[in-house]
């Protein structure tokens, strides 16, 4: 069974357009309740940690340089299916593939600057929440 939990953190392309308020209102019309959010911004190391899993992908330097590269806006979201159904909200990594009306097709620009992640499993979920957010920014 799947969990009710889910990790996103706009991106520095949409922080920076200043669409976040924008896709927060997206992302709570679909049904996701806020449990935790901040405004921030990762050092290069930090994002080093942070996509690790990705650290053979050849595009790996340019993901890190480009996610400490400005603000990001980090969330704990909950919902019934949260990974599932947060990964359909947000639509495919390369914005050009996404499906209408996902938060990709709206507001990401390419497939390194496509405004938001979502968390691909329940495991990666926790860990990612608790790379950000202590148990008392948690409500
Ligand atoms: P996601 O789960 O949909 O975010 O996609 P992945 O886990 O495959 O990749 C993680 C992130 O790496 C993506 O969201 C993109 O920001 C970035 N990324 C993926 N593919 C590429 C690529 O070919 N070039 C660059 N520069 N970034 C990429």
């Amino acid at each position: 069974m799947s969990g009710n939990r889910t990790f996103t953190m706009i991106k520095p392309d949409a922080v920076e357009k200043g669409v976040g308020g924008a896709i927060l209102k997206q992302i709570q019309e679909a049904g996701f309740k806020i449990i935790a959010i901040k405004q921030t911004k990762m050092s290069l190391e930090q994002a080093g940690k942070f996509y690790f899993v990705h650290r053979e992908r050849p595009f790996y330097a340019d993901l890190c340089a480009f996610m400490s590269s400005g603000a990001i806006m980090p969330a704990i979201l909950e919902k019934e299916n949260a990974v599932d159904d947060f990964r359909k909200l947000i639509g495919a990594t390369n914005p050009a593939n996404a499906e209408a009306g996902t938060i990709r097709k709206n507001f990401a620009e390419s497939i390194d600057k496509n405004a938001i992640h979502g968390s691909d499993s329940d495991e990666n979920a926790q860990i990612e929440s608790n790379f950000f957010f202590s148990e008392t920014e948690r409500f």
